[in-house]
């Protein structure tokens, strides 16, 4: 099935003048565009033998922005024509992955001593969360870009992460800081 770039320009060369020629060139040009997706979610944590008021236990309201990177499809027979990805799959990955797991979750380091708290917490509670890192901004992005990497479909890139840990303060991460 040829793509729509080829069937437009076929007819364009064919039928129309000089300044439809240069839209020609545009079309066989290959773009690549970023997508981004915004989510939240509710989480509490605790900062084991950090310095300052966030070694006590406290929630935040987080943001988490997420862009891919890739070229629009253009084949005709696709229903994602003209799409990088659909949003609503970039949708159900973050949520599968990190959105429903962490949303009004407890947070806590598996490597501290504190395995009697762990315990105690997910007797009485239903979302607590042991992971294998202090649960810091800059932590919880590194683990979210091997998460998303996971499910992305062929051709699709992570670009970059943005998480907002308060409304004046974020943590990024980008591909190309990490090749
Ligand atoms: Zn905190």
């Amino acid at each position: 099935m040829p793509s729509v770039r080829k069937l437009l320009k076929v007819f364009l060369c064919n039928n129309i003048n000089d300044i439809v020629v240069v839209s020609c060139t545009n079309f066989e040009t290959m773009a690549y565009i970023r997508l981004t997706k915004e989510f939240s979610f509710e989480m509490a944590h605790f900062l084991s033998g950090y310095d300052g008021s966030c070694s006590n236990i406290h929630g935040h309201s987080y943001r988490l922005f997420v862009t891919v990177v890739g070229e629009p499809i253009n084949d005709i027979s696709n229903p994602k024509l003209g799409m990088v990805m659909d949003f609503g799959v970039l949708k159900s990955i973050v949520n599968k992955r990190i959105v429903n797991k962490l949303d009004h979750a407890m947070v806590l380091n598996n490597n501290l001593d504190a395995q009697s708290l762990i315990s105690i917490l997910k007797d009485r509670f239903k979302k607590v969360e042991v992971v294998d890192f202090q649960p810091t901004c800059e932590n919880l992005l590194l683990d979210f870009v091997e998460q998303i990497r996971a499910d992305l479909p062929n051709g699709i890139k992570l670009h970059h992460l943005k998480l907002y840990e308060t409304s004046t303060s974020y943590a990024e991460w980008y591909e190309e800081d990490n090749k």
